[in-house]
């Protein structure tokens, strides 16, 4: 009745997959859950009607306490590489609640994170949370307002029960909207199976749900690896345009969809510096800012082996295809960057010193310790840049003038495309942090209300996110963060 109303629609087509891909499960019944945030914006897409569910019915829904009409809830298996080495995983905390279609026909899965214990938990206790759970809805929100294909976030609720860390934290479940939670790592689960006939039916299956045109290819295995490899490359040089380090590139957190998944200890860069790391868990930097762009290749190159038996029969030409698609990605992902980094610099044609022109500019950023951010934007709309008295810095901004000016585009439309490519706002470490320390320390939701609803509109400077546009102070800088 209530539930129904809202307007789900589940179609949880994943169940179609052999046994092994999936098992059945609900969700921990949690003890006095409470709704933290909703997201009418993402609610109102996704076709549900929000209007029709109070807040204490909104907690037992996304608590996992009351299962939607149609929903059929299961934890996915997947294996996958952690920091380089391999390991049986699956939905520890996780459950899929379905697929909901959305009134666009759109099929977006429904997941609960931190919901309890699956056949997948190890020795985890299958919980989350609230402030990786709230840091995860700020990320994915803001990259999504960045138009950085995304998970998104619908809810986070407190479970009434704590979660046992390093303290007592309070308990949290996130609800998590995804293309799908197909990963690199479920098809290397499906390979280490030895079972030709569900790693097929696993790739089929996504090249119908994510990459329908592949079907039609020749050799439709080997034109899903090319596009998923492109996906990746598009993806990655997004991430670098604003300075994102996702922080645990592991091939479990990466969706074959081209989504970002699995918000973990991730972060924005403030000072250009391209060994950056804010992960606690990442201890040797494997996934440093100026490192994604390999790792993708590296996660590609495992994705690639698992599609080997279906690439070709005979096993070296197997090879072959696959070798071609991932040696491949290098120069995918270096045209995406650079037509990016183009678009940043407000450069409307191609030349073709373009690429060093971008690198030089890095250089300077670096050599400066320039704010990443902060100095693209200066440069959108004041055209210069901080420390321009420099010598190098006054003689690169010589030369993007000239090259700024060789070109048709007027003054406007170059100024009119930096604007939409280089972002006033991105979601700081600091402000982030006192967002979350404010609500999960002093239940204060006001400032992370005000940081979400800055973040959902990073392309222009308004007085609300004026104090959102600085660096932090040097006594609040944040250089390690956590999952
Ligand atoms: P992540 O580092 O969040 O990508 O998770 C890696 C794996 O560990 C996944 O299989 C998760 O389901 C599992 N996992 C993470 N935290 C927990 C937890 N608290 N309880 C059970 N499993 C977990
Ligand atoms: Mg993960
Ligand atoms: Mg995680």
């Amino acid at each position: 009745q209530q539930f129904s109303s809202i307007g789900w629609r589940f179609d949880t087509s994943y169940t179609q997959l052999p046994a092994p891909f999936h098992v059945r499960e609900s969700a921990t019944r949690a003890r006095d859950p409470h709704l933290v945030i909703f997201n009418h914006a993402l609610a109102e897409q996704l076709g549900l009607n929000s209007a029709a569910l109070t807040d204490t019915a909104a907690a037992q829904l996304f608590s996992g306490n009351q299962v939607p009409e149609g929903a059929r809830p299961l934890a996915q298996a997947y294996a996958g590489h952690q920091f380089g080495g391999f390991s049986m995983l699956g939905d520890g905390r996780a459950l899929l609640l379905g697929e909901h279609i959305t009134p666009q026909g759109t099929r977006v899965d429904i997941q609960l994170k931190g919901s309890g214990v699956t056949p997948y938990s190890r020795r985890g206790d299958g919980r989350a949370a609230l402030g990786p759970m709230l840091r995860e809805y700020i990320i994915s929100e803001a990259m999504h307002a960045l138009g950085i294909p995304t998970t998104r976030s619908l809810a986070v609720v407190t479970t009434g029960e704590p979660v046992y860390r390093e303290t007592p934290l309070p308990g949290a479940v996130l609800t998590r909207v995804a293309a799908s939670h197909i990963r690199v790592g479920t098809f290397q689960y499906a390979y280490v199976l030895e079972d030709p006939v569900a790693l097929k039916a696993l790739a089929d299956y996504t090249i119908q749900r994510h990459y329908p045109e592949a079907a039609l290819a020749d050799n439709p295995y080997l034109a899903f690896l090319n596009a998923v490899c492109a996906a990746q490359a598009a993806l990655v040089a997004k991430w670098m345009q604003v300075g994102f380090i996702h922080g645990v590139m592991n091939t479990d957190n990466m969706a074959i969809s081209g989504e970002t998944i699995d918000y973990g200890p991730c972060a924005f860069m403030d000072r250009y510096a391209p060994a950056t790391v804010f992960s606690s868990i990442d201890r040797q930097g494997r996934y440093a800012y100026s490192n994604q762009p390999p790792i993708a290749q590296w996660n590609l190159a495992r994705f690639a082996e698992t599609l080997l038996p279906l690439l070709h029969e005979d096993k070296a030409i197997a090879i072959r295809l696959a070798e071609s698609a991932v040696y491949a990605y290098p120069e995918q992902y270096q045209q995406s960057w650079l037509a990016g980094m183009r678009r940043k610099l407000g450069l409307l044609d191609e030349a073709e010193d373009d690429a060093a022109l971008v690198e030089d500019l890095l250089t300077c950023m670096q050599n400066h310790g320039m704010d990443f951010t902060n100095s693209f934007r200066r440069l959108s709309i004041e055209q210069t840049l901080p420390n321009a008295d420099a010598a190098d810095v006054q003689n690169w901004l010589k030369r993007w003038q000239q090259r700024v000016r060789r070109q048709t585009a007027t003054p406007e439309d170059v100024s009119t495309s930096m604007r939409a490519a280089n972002p006033a706002v991105i979601a700081r470490n600091h402000q982030v942090e006192a967002a979350l320390d404010a609500a999960t320390d002093h239940g204060d939701l006001g400032p992370l209300h005000q940081l979400l609803a800055v973040l959902a509109k990073p392309f222009e400077e308004t007085p609300e996110n004026l104090a959102y546009r600085s660096p932090a102070p040097p006594s609040d800088e944040v250089y390690q963060t956590f999952c």
